[in-house]
């Protein structure tokens, strides 16, 4: 992939409406900012290669390259991914009862890396109502604070850049898909950057459809709330079509068709579903309330999550195959709609020969996913 400076990033990317404020290129210098959901270059920079470029999940990714170097092969294109285990999970007796998204499987290993020295900081997403707030916690009870979907899209990988400037090495991460592929074309590590050769990432990824703009929705937000505290948010499973805020007093259901219009532009053109590049990812499980489903991908994803639950932070069930079935589907959904968008945008290429374009697929891939 070819890496250039903030200036292309800023043209191609920001004043685009392309960002997805993944938050990859904030705290890595004292340019790029964010503010009240928006990601701006505050001042001018020269610089003609910059890691904010490098790790843009939106200006150009090359899936066929990333995969070879981190995976060590091609990319396939299958609808979740390539994994190695695919479980039911939730977590287990080792943590208190907590208001989790789901199964709180996500608290959990975050929570067991943390306890037992895998990581030295975890890169998480608090809120402050409504707003998504990154943050670098140590502790368990941090974590626990931090459990529960905030549907705004994040600026959460800029923390873990400031968890990298600050000399954390062990890190476990939570993110959406964006982020994780932020996060995988850091590791990528085009520019040879000293502190991401020394930092061991665990990435937790979030199954994830669509966000919505911090700009956008958290003003509405805040009208139908009518200035209330919000405790947390969920869109239960079909039929119920609606999207439900909650606050210490009452349960406000709104419904799905009022929130779409706030889904953030750039998530039309993502092709993941299940964050594809983690080390394991997590997802809600339709039909079983306080479970997730748990796909495992990676070596380091199945060590921590079989010593999670030798300790009793997590249940891990075997998963039925329906609803293996019913996730690839809803994923080949979601890889064909975004590949229709991006087409259309003139941003998919099969090659960076052939010009500037966000995703970069071979056509074998394109074909075999829009059958
Ligand atoms: C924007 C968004 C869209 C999603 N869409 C789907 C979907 O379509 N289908 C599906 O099955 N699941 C989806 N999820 C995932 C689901 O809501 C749960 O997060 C997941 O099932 C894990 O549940 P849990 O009980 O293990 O999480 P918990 O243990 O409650 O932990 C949740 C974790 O998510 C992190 N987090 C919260 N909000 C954000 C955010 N905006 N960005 C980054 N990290 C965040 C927190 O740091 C916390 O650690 C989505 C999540 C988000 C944030």
């Amino acid at each position: 992939m070819k890496i250039e400076g903030p200036k292309e990033l800023t043209k191609w990317v920001q004043m685009t409406d392309k960002c997805c404020g993944c938050g990859a290129c904030i705290n890595l210098c004292p340019y790029f900012k964010q503010y009240l959901g928006n990601t701006v270059q505050v001042f001018e920079c020269d610089l003609e290669t910059g890691r904010c470029h490098a790790y843009c999940p939106k200006i150009e990714v090359d899936y066929a390259e990333l995969s070879q170097k981190l995976l060590g092969k091609p990319y396939q294109g299958l609808e979740i991914g390539q994994f190695k285990a695919i479980k039911a999970a939730r977590a287990g007796g080792a943590l208190p009862e907590q208001p989790y998204q789901g199964g709180g499987t996500v608290s959990a290993v975050m929570a067991f890396g943390l306890a037992f020295d895998y990581f030295d900081a975890a890169v998480l997403t608090d809120s402050l109502n409504g707003r998504p707030m990154p943050r670098i916690v140590t502790r368990v009870d941090e974590v626990l604070s931090c459990a529960g979907s905030k549907f705004t899209a994040a600026p959460t990988v800029s923390a873990l850049n400031q968890a990298i400037h600050e000399g954390y090495r062990k890190i476990g991460m939570v993110g959406t898909p964006c982020q994780m592929t932020a996060i995988a074309q850091m590791n990528y590590n085009q520019l040879d950057i000293e502190a991401i050769k020394h930092s061991q990432i665990f990435t937790v990824g979030l199954f994830c459809n669509w966000a919505l703009s911090p700009t956008r929705f958290v003003p509405f937000l805040e009208k139908k709330c009518n200035g209330k505290n919000i405790t947390g948010m969920d869109i239960p499973p079909p039929p119920a079509d609606m999207f439900v805020v909650k606050t210490p007093d009452e349960k406000i259901e709104i419904p799905l068709k009022d929130i779409r219009p706030y889904i953030d532009q750039s998530c039309f053109n993502c092709i993941d579903l299940t964050s594809e590049w983690a080390d394991i990812s997590v997802g809600m499980f339709e039909g079983r309330p306080g479970w997730n489903t748990l796909l495992i991908r990676s070596d380091k994803g199945l060590e921590m999550v079989e010593k999670a639950r030798e300790s009793g932070y997590l249940i891990v069930e075997d998963m039925p195959e329906d609803t293996i079935s019913h996730l690839k589907q809803a994923a080949r959904k979601k890889k064909q709609r975004a590949l229709r968008v991006a087409k259309k945008q003139n941003e998919l290429n099969t090659s960076p020969d052939k010009g500037r374009s966000s995703i970069i697929l071979p056509d074998t891939v394109i074909d075999q996913l829009m059958k």
